[in-house]
């Protein structure tokens, strides 16, 4: 049994009339009992009719003064041309009578009736073949997944359709004095979901479809026939579509449904038909696109090689080197999760020429769209030996899944971190193990930096005030040394050695009294304590 009351009655005959499924009909009878929708549509459709013609009596009286309170209304918009109707049922709209039930069933059961409203998408869009279409092709991409979410897009256009049949009833409600709100109508969108949830989930095996998981299925539909429903929209409320870059048509669903709540009802019906006219093919389902979150993986990386820059190197168009630290870590990354893309990121960088040594500097990559999203520790430990097997340039450690919110804590206080690096120093002037002993007892000195030259195609110009915690020096001969320093994070090292034509001050060439270069540099430790270390 229905859950309809008899002053239902009335919408149910209407909407029957103008051409709505039967699931439409208990959409717009505010009908929330889900088995409902989810039995045959034509057991639904049968119900209904039964339901109409069940008291002819009361039928009859309220069609009497149904016809009456039409005729008395001078006011109420006009209705669409008559030709319209007249393909549904002859008569229905100006004067109802005990025939039209008759006429509706006779119609509504041919096969080919395409909704006026949901344009076949609570028909045959919905149901068993459609939910084990969207199985195959979800069993197709070989995702693993425990729970889907289902999501659903419509063509925009049946929100216009939408409204022009809630305004179809609510002529009604309102000359039965029955208050009727637009939001108490159940969506097409909801009405699918509860049909082809449990559909789905059977063909695929029994996983739970539910409302919330990081495993998305899309199911699109598209209406070329009907586009054109939307258009008159546009001149009566032009602030509402605007043409944005990444949209083919500024007839988005967000912008039609703005600029419905805008139209007042009279407008409305003077340039859309009341019902919607009759559509002669269903919708057309597109693509299933399924989307899982992105996974997010961490570690550490040490460079050791001096012509490896950390992302691709690329000056117009043109690779300036074979590789980078970011493509070595990420091709064995991206095929064991099988995802479609990546970002990278890290706690600083180095230069090309820069290695880094020590514990490795602290990256993370957010994979896009990952087949596979979990990896054992055992796996992810192969994982790791796989990158470290591909390359003697780089080599990982600590490789571990992460959340986006503990990633964050990568890019925390950087500023405040800081980080330790070996520098190997000429000296223009002939220099004793003794002239350089005193920058060992330099403990934080301050440095203004104005933006190095090398830089300032990409940083803005400024003066930075940074810290030099403390030097240590190793005599090498007598024009090298080796420098080690021990500095607040975003040092220019390379700069503090050579000057950078008086751009850093105080720098090396100042403290020893001659011209000083930098001829190597590596990173010694990069001091951010996460990923948290994992014992070999
Ligand atoms: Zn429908």
């Amino acid at each position: 049994m229905l859950p309809l009351k008899e002053k239902d009655k009335p919408i149910v005959q209407k909407l029957l009339s103008a051409g709505c499924c039967a699931r439409c009909v208990l959409r717009f009878c505010c009908v929330s009992v889900q088995a409902a929708y989810r039995q045959p549509q034509q057991d639904t459709l049968k119900e209904l009719q039964a339901f109409i013609s069940s008291t002819e009596n009361s039928k009859a009286e309220s069609t009497e003064e149904n016809t009456k309170s039409h005729g008395a209304a001078g006011s109420e918009p006009p209705d669409d041309p008559p030709s319209k109707r007249a393909k549904l049922a002859p008569g229905v709209a100006d004067a109802p009578s005990e025939e039209d039930a008759a006429a509706v069933v006779k119609l509504k059961d041919g096969e080919s009736c395409v909704c006026v409203v949901c344009l076949g998408i609570l028909q045959e869009l919905c149901g068993t073949t459609q939910a084990v279409k969207i199985a195959e092709a979800v069993k197709a991409e070989k995702y693993e997944f425990d729970t889907l979410v289902l999501s659903v897009s419509l063509p925009a256009q049946l929100c216009v359709r939408e409204h022009s049949c809630w305004l179809h009833v609510k002529k009604e409600m309102r000359e039965k004095s029955v208050a009727l709100d637009k939001d108490d109508v159940v969506q097409v969108k909801e009405a699918f979901k509860w049909i082809m949830q449990g559909q789905v989930a059977k063909a695929l095996g029994g996983v739970a479809v539910v409302t919330r998981s990081l495993f998305e299925v899309g199911v699109e539909f598209t209406h070329p026939e009907t586009d054109a429903d939307c258009h008159f929209l546009a001149s009566s409320c032009p602030d509402c579509f605007k043409p944005t870059k990444n949209k083919q048509s500024v007839f988005t669903r967000m912008a039609v449904v703005k600029a419905l709540e805008k139209i007042s009802d009279g407008k409305f019906l003077k340039h859309y038909p009341c019902p919607p006219a009759q559509p002669t093919s269903s919708c057309s389902p597109r693509d299933v696109q399924c989307l899982h979150v992105s996974v997010f993986v961490a570690g550490r990386y040490n460079k050791f090689c001096r012509s490896l820059p950390q992302t691709p190197w690329v000056i117009d168009g043109e690779r300036r080197m074979e590789s980078s630290v970011e493509e070595l870590i990420a091709a064995p990354v991206l095929s064991s999760f099988r995802a479609g893309g990546f970002n990278f990121s890290s706690s600083g960088r180095e230069d090309v020429d820069v290695r880094t040594l020590g514990n490795g500097r602290p990256f993370a990559m957010e994979l896009l769209n990952p087949h596979r999203s979990r990896l054992s520790k055992v796996e992810m430990k192969q994982l790791q030996e796989t990158i470290n097997n591909s390359s003697d340039k780089i080599r990982v450690r600590d490789l571990q899944i992460v959340t986006r919110e503990a990633m964050s804590r990568m890019k925390e206080g950087e500023e405040e971190k800081t980080k330790s690096y070996t520098a190997l120093v000429w000296t223009q002037k002939p220099i004793q193990s003794e002239d350089i002993t005193f920058i060992d007892d330099i403990k934080d000195l301050t440095l203004d930096q104005k933006t190095p030259l090398r830089v300032l195609h990409r940083r803005a110009l400024a003066i930075r005030q940074r810290v030099i915690h403390s030097m240590s020096t190793r005599f090498l001969d007598s024009h090298h040394f080796y420098l080690g320093l021990k500095t607040q994070a975003g040092t220019y090292i390379k700069e503090f050695v050579h000057g950078d034509f008086g751009r850093t001050k105080p720098n090396l060439c100042q403290l020893l009294k001659t011209d000083t270069d930098i001829l190597e540099l590596d990173v010694e430790s990069v001091d951010v304590d996460w990923p948290p270390s994992i014992p070999e």
